[in-house]
């Protein structure tokens, strides 16, 4: 299957942006490439530190783990931690690289990540994704581990293929240094922009 690898894409007034804060974005490439309905995305996540609720691959796992609820649009999401077996399917890898390191013409901001969406150029559905995160990125206090709970929360954004939206809260590239970001109405719109309405909207039936 032929891939080629995006980083971002920007759909509302489809802007077209490179956004570099604590965290580095590409523009553009594949348009409106989104999972296929009802797909099961395989997320493994690194180790970088002993095992435990502080380790920061358990730190960015959990922002990750933020996502499905939210989400709900009948994709089931997988958090690991670790390395993932061979041939993994779906399969979105998050790694620990020196800030300064180079990726999809970017290269890692200090505190920041970059993450790009793999897609399928003949059907224009994303297949997989790709992730690095800045390995020296602190866990010593409690702001900084809810920062890296922040920075996989939003990192995921692009794996879904979204982009950064500067009016969002968890889509938006700066991320908040501290506290539990929350999904704000921007980010829902480009969501539902993207991925459709969830089932638990304009329904009121049986589900
Ligand atoms: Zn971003």
């Amino acid at each position: 299957m032929k891939t080629k690898y995006v980083a971002g894409v920007h759909f509302v007034g489809l802007v077209m942006m490179l956004t570099a804060a604590r965290h580095a974005d590409a523009a553009v490439i594949g348009k409106y490439a989104r999972w296929p309905a009802g797909a099961t995305i395989n997320v493994w996540i690194q180790n970088i530190d002993p095992e435990g609720d502080d380790s920061r691959q358990k730190l960015f796992a959990d922002g990750i783990n933020r996502w499905p609820a939210t989400f709900d649009r009948g994709y089931t999401i997988n958090v690991n931690l670790g390395n993932p077996p061979a041939n993994t399917p779906n399969l979105v890898r998050f790694t620990w690289v020196p800030p300064g390191t180079k990726r999809g013409g970017l290269k890692l901001a200090p505190l920041g990540g970059i993450t790009g969406a793999e897609v399928d150029v003949a059907t224009n559905q994303i297949t997989g994704g790709q992730g690095i995160i800045d390995n020296t990125v602190p866990n010593g206090t409690a702001a900084q581990r809810q920062f890296i709970a922040n920075l996989g929360m939003h990192e995921f954004t692009h794996a879904l293929g979204l982009a950064d939206d500067r009016n969002g809260v968890v889509t938006n590239s700066k991320i908040a240094p501290t506290g539990v970001m929350a999904f704000n109405a921007r980010d829902l719109a480009e969501i539902t922009l993207l991925y459709g309405r969830p089932p638990t909207q304009g329904g009121g039936g049986p589900r």
